[in-house]
């Protein structure tokens, strides 16, 4: 009942020029393909250019980030209401690079998901524990902690335009993914708290992808398991081949 979404987050990388090709080739690569959803992340200042190359085809245009208001005085930030006008369906929120190179809170995460979900955006909340946390046996309180936080007076008629990316700190372009059975650990944990906070349904619809280092070679066995639907993928979505071979392993 769950579609996979594969989506790349480019992150600050690509020109405009390698931004366009990059795009030109999934949307060449993946055709008409509609048993998965694939969605492409790029840098602001290239989204109404990658939006030109996949308007009319299965591709959907996704940002990386904004800022929690409509519009007003608030110097070099974008809005979500922007983010729509130029054709994005998806938003990344919490990504761990933001959470910790950025100094982003839980607090302010929220504000974010509450507004872009009511102005109609399709959110990726990423939520993930570092190494130290995992190690001290802390993975389950620190993802509670970020999804009480993050979801904190969520509208529920907005759940289903919401998708989570459980996303462990250490394996975020380290090239050290988590197993497997780790990741289906934190994904079913992860739904049972959805499912204590929205209801069973809620939780049984929700996606939750895995995003940390996947690969081509990964990717299938990582999907595989039951709760994973689908990959947040950073260094292999830079290049259309390997970022296709993950979209192929979703459908395996
Ligand atoms: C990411 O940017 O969300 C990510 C998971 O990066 P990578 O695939 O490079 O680990």
């Amino acid at each position: 009942m769950r579609m996979k979404l594969i989506a790349g987050n480019w992150k600050m990388f690509t020109t405009a020029a390698s931004a366009r090709q990059l795009a030109r080739a999934v949307v060449q690569g993946l055709g008409k393909e509609e048993r998965v959803e694939v969605a492409v992340c790029p840098p602001f200042t290239y989204l109404s250019q990658v939006a030109e190359v996949v308007r009319g085809s299965p591709v959907a245009l996704g940002a990386q980030n904004f800022y929690p208001e409509k519009e007003g005085a608030f110097t070099g930030e974008v809005s979500p209401v922007m983010l729509q006008d130029i054709g994005c369906k998806y938003a990344i929120l919490g990504h761990s690079e933001r959470r910790h190179k950025l100094g982003e809170t839980d607090a302010f995460v929220n504000r974010k998901v509450l507004t872009g979900l009511r102005l109609g955006l399709h959110i990726i909340l990423c939520v993930g524990e570092t190494l130290e946390e995992r190690e001290a046996g802390r993975t389950s309180s620190v993802l509670q902690g970020q999804l009480e936080g993050s979801l904190a007076n969520l509208e529920p008629d907005t759940l289903p335009r919401l998708v989570i990316a459980y996303e462990p700190v250490w394996a975020i372009g380290t090239g050290r993914n988590a197993t497997p059975d780790q990741a289906q650990e934190a994904h079913a944990f992860i739904r049972g708290q959805i499912a204590k906070k929205f209801g069973e349904f809620g939780a049984r619809s929700l996606p939750i992808q895995y995003g940390g280092s996947v690969k081509a070679d990964n990717a299938a066995s990582l999907m595989r398991q039951p709760d994973v639907d689908g990959a947040l993928v950073g260094g292999a979505s830079l290049k259309a081949d390997d970022f296709l071979a993950i979209v192929r392993a979703a459908l395996a």
